[in-house]
C-alpha cells in the first residue's frame, strides 16, 4: 500500500467536510447560489437558484450559466474576469434570465471562490430577485399615479430612443400635445376628486383614440401627450387627432353633471420640425397655442410661417415698429347688433396688420407681440383715435352716432397715463365720451386689480363705457364681477357655438346674474340661426358675428349702416322674430 500523504488525505478531508457544510449552508440561503470554476463552468447551484431560475442543477451542472440573456453577455464576462483577479462585485444590478425565458431584475454578489492553496478556483455568485420592487420604483418613477399612464419621464425617455433611431433615415415621428379645453374653469367650480375623476375619464378617452404604434402618456395637469411612431403621412396623424377631438366631445359626467370639455392640440413632426426633444415640444406647444387661440376644439400642426420663433419674433417685433409708420396697420370694424330688434348699435374696432411682404398677419399673432415688446401700448393707443375719429366722421356722414367698442390689453391698463391720453383723444376728435366703450378681459383686470379698479373707476367717470370681454375663458369668478365697475359682459363665442345644453345652463345663469347687475350681456360669435335663436331664448341684449357681417374696412362701413337701417324700416314692426329675415 502506498504511503498515504497525510496532508493531502488532511485536506481532502477538510475540503469534503467544508463542502458538505458549505452544500448545507448554501441550500439555506434564499438567494440564488452559483459556483463557477475558472472557465465559468457551473459547479454547483443551491435550491434557491433552482427555484427562481428553474433550472434543475443536474441539468446546467458543468455547463456555463444559462440564465444571462444575451445582451447581457459581455458583462457578465467582465464581472467573472473580475472576480477571476480576486475582486468581489456586491450590490450590482442586472438582469438575469429564467428557464422559461422571463427576464427578472436581480441584484448581484460575485465573491471569488478561494481554493486550499488560497489561489482563486472560480467564483461564487449570489443573485437576488427583485423584479417587483423595482416594478414598484418604475410604477413610481414612470407611472402617472392618477391615470396610470406613463408620465413625463418615461414618455420623455421613449421619445429620446425613438429620436435616436429616427437620425439620418426616413424615420418620421410626431408628437401630439393635448390639452382640455377650460379645464381651469372645470377645476374651479368642482371638487378636486371631481376634476380628478374626470382626468382619468380624458385619459381614458385618449386610450381608445390610440393605435398600438402610438404611445399615450400625462405630462401632468391636463397636459397629455401623445408620440406616434414610424409615421408614413400626414393624413394618419389627421385621422388620429380628429378622432381625439371627437372623443373628447361628448359631454362628461362630473358630480352627476354633464360639462363639456372639449380638447386642443398641437403637433410639430420629427425631422421637419425639429431634431432634437426639446424643439419638438417647444414647437408642438407653439402649435397647441395656436388651436388654443382659435377657440379651442380644434388641432394645429407647427407652421414656422405661422409660429414665430425667438430669432423671428425679435425680427417680427421691429417689423410690427414700423408697420405703425408705414401705414400697415388698419382698424377693421365688425357691427354690433341689438337681439331684440336688430338696431345696430355700434361697431366692435378689430386691428389688421397688412404686412408688405407677408401679407396679412393675424392680431391674435401679432398682439401678444405687442404685449410681449411693450409695443402694445402706441398700436393701442393708435387704434382709439384711429376708431374715435372714424366713428365720430361716420357721425357727421349720417346724423346717427353709433358706438364704438375698442380692445384694451392688460398692459394698456396699467398704464397711468391712459385716461389722460382717452380724454385727449375723445377731444380731438369730438366723439362722445359715452360712444366708446373699452374691452378688456377678467384677466386683464386680475393681474393687477386694485389699479385696474383705480383706472376702470376714472375711465367711467369720463363717462367711457367697459366691456368684459371673452368671458368664461379665464378664471371667471362671478363674485370677483361685482367687484368691478362695467357695462356688458362679452360671453366667448365659445360658449355660443358649443350647442351643448349644460353650456346653455351656464349661460342662463350668468345672464340672470348679469341682469340682476344691471348689466347687459352681448354674444359673439354668432354665425347660425340656431345660435340667434339661443340668444332670444336666453334673452342676450346685444351680438356680433358673422351671421351679420364679417369686420370690415372702415370705407365699407357707410353702405353697410344705410341697407342696414333700410331692412329695419322695411320690418317696423321690428321685433326678434323678424330679424332673422333682417340679416
Ligand atoms: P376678440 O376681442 O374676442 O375679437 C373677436 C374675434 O372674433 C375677432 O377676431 C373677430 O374677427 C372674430 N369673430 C367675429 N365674429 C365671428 C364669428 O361669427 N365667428 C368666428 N369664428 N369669429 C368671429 P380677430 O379680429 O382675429 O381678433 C382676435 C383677437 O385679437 C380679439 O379677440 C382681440 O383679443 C385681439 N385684438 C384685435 N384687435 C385688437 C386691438 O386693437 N387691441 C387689442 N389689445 N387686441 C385686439
Ligand atoms: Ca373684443
Ligand atoms: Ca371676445
Amino acid at each position: 500500500m502506498d504511503k498515504i500523504d497525510c496532508r493531502k488525505f488532511y485536506s481532502e478531508a477538510r475540503f469534503q467536510i467544508i463542502s458538505n457544510q458549505f452544500n448545507v449552508l448554501i441550500d439555506h440561503i434564499t438567494d440564488a447560489v452559483d459556483v463557477v470554476d475558472m472557465s465559468g463552468r457551473l459547479i454547483k447551484v443551491n435550491n434557491a437558484f433552482e427555484q427562481m431560475y428553474g433550472w434543475k442543477e443536474s441539468e446546467i451542472i458543468g455547463r456555463k450559466l444559462p440564465i444571462i440573456p444575451s445582451d447581457f453577455l459581455r458583462e457578465a464576462e467582465h464581472l467573472h474576469e473580475r472576480a477571476k483577479k480576486g475582486g468581489v462585485v456586491s450590490g450590482y444590478e442586472t438582469i438575469r434570465m429564467t428557464k422559461e425565458g422571463t427576464l427578472i431584475h436581480v441584484l448581484l454578489t460575485i465573491s471569488p471562490l478561494v481554493d486550499m492553496k488560497g489561489n482563486v478556483c472560480g467564483h461564487i455568485g449570489i443573485s437576488r430577485d427583485i423584479t417587483e420592487q423595482k416594478k414598484l420604483v418604475n410604477e413610481l418613477t414612470f407611472v402617472d399615479q392618477l391615470t396610470k399612464l406613463p408620465n413625463r419621464a418615461y414618455f420623455r425617455e421613449r421619445f429620446q430612443a425613438e429620436l435616436s433611431k429616427g437620425q439620418g433615415n426616413q424615420y418620421k415621428v410626431a408628437l401630439i400635445l393635448v390639452n382640455l379645453d377650460r379645464f381651469s374653469l372645470i377645476n374651479e367650480s368642482f371638487s378636486q376628486l371631481a376634476s380628478d375623476l374626470l382626468l382619468k375619464e380624458a385619459a381614458n378617452r385618449l386610450m381608445i383614440s390610440i393605435g398600438t404604434e402610438q404611445l399615450l402618456a400625462r405630462l401632468g395637469g391636463d397636459e397629455f401627450a401623445i408620440l406616434c411612431m414610424n409615421i408614413s403621412q400626414k393624413r394618419d396623424v389627421i385621422q388620429l387627432v380628429r378622432k381625439i377631438l371627437r372623443q373628447l366631445q361628448s359631454p362628461f359626467l362630473v358630480d352627476d353633471r354633464e360639462v363639456d370639455v372639449t380638447g386642443s392640440i398641437g403637433i410639430s413632426v420629427f425631422p421637419q420640425d425639429g431634431q432634437t426633444l426639446e424643439t419638438l415640444f417647444k414647437n408642438a406647444k407653439a402649435a397647441l397655442n395656436l388651436a388654443k387661440r382659435a377657440g379651442g376644439n380644434t388641432y394645429r400642426f407647427y407652421d414656422k410661417e405661422v409660429v414665430i420663433s425667438k430669432v423671428d419674433r425679435y425680427l417680427l417685433a421691429s417689423e410690427l415698429k414700423k408697420a405703425v409708420r408705414r401705414g400697415e396697420l388698419e382698424v377693421h370694424y365688425q357691427p354690433i347688433v341689438e337681439v331684440k330688434q336688430g338696431i345696430l348699435r355700434g361697431f366692435e374696432a378689430l386691428v389688421r396688420w397688412k404686412h408688405h411682404r407677408m401679407g396679412w398677419i393675424s392680431p391674435v399673432d401679432f398682439i401678444p407681440l405687442a404685449e410681449e415688446t411693450g409695443l402694445i401700448n402706441p398700436i393701442g393707443l393708435w387704434v382709439i383715435r384711429k376708431a374715435c375719429h372714424d366713428m365720430k366722421e361716420l357721425h357727421l356722414l349720417h346724423g346717427v352716432p353709433h358706438m364704438v367698442a375698442v380692445n384694451l390689453s392688460p398692459l394698456q391698463l396699467e398704464n397711468k397715463q391712459l385716461t389722460k391720453q382717452i380724454r385727449e383723444i375723445l377731444r380731438s376728435s369730438g366723439l362722445e365720451a359715452n360712444r366708446l366703450e373699452l374691452e378688456i378681459t377678467e384677466s386683464a383686470v386680475a393681474q393687477n386689480v386694485e389699479t385696474a379698479i383705480e383706472t376702470l373707476k376714472e375711465l367711467l367717470q369720463m363717462g367711457v363705457h367697459i366691456s368684459i370681454d371673452d368671458f368664461g375663458t379665464g378664471y371667471s369668478s362671478l363674485s370677483y364681477l361685482k367687484r368691478l365697475p362695467f357695462h356688458n359682459l362679452k360671453i366667448d363665442k365659445s360658449f355660443i357655438q358649443s350647442g351643448k345644453a349644460e353650456d346653455e345652463a351656464i349661460l342662463n345663469a350668468v345672464i340672470t346674474m348679469a341682469h340682476e347687475l344691471h348689466k347687459k350681456v352681448v354674444a359673439e360669435g354668432v354665425e347660425t340661426f340656431e345660435q340667434f335663436d339661443l340668444l332670444k331664448r336666453l334673452h342676450f341684449d346685444y351680438f356680433q358675428g358673422y351671421l351679420v357681417s364679417k369686420p370690415m374696412p372702415v370705407g365699407l362701413l357707410p353702405h353697410f349702416i344705410s341697407e342696414h337701417a333700410f331692412k329695419i324700416t322695411e320690418k317696423s314692426d321690428g321685433l326678434a322674430g323678424n330679424v332673422r329675415e333682417l340679416i
